[in-house]
């Protein structure tokens, strides 16, 4: 697995929706992969800042696309 490939896992691995052993192939390559796994970090924290938005009643799906826009 590359990076990109990482990346476009790495929503899905934060939501536990791969396969097995797409979460083993993600699992992996953050273990080797420091900047990948400052990726997922962010991406966890931005889970968070998501869910309070939610409970507020915003639109979770139009912040998430913002701050990707930021972030990558
Ligand atoms: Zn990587």
């Amino acid at each position: 697995m590359n990076c990109k490939d990482c990346w476009e896992k790495l929503d899905r691995y934060v939501d536990r929706e791969l396969t097995d052993a797409e979460l083993y192939e993600v699992k992996r390559h953050l273990e080797d992969c420091p900047h990948c796994e400052d990726l997922y970090r962010l991406q966890l924290n931005l889970r968070r800042v998501v869910k309070v938005c939610c409970d507020q009643g915003a639109a979770p799906e139009h912040l998430r696309s913002r701050l990707r826009q930021i972030l990558f």
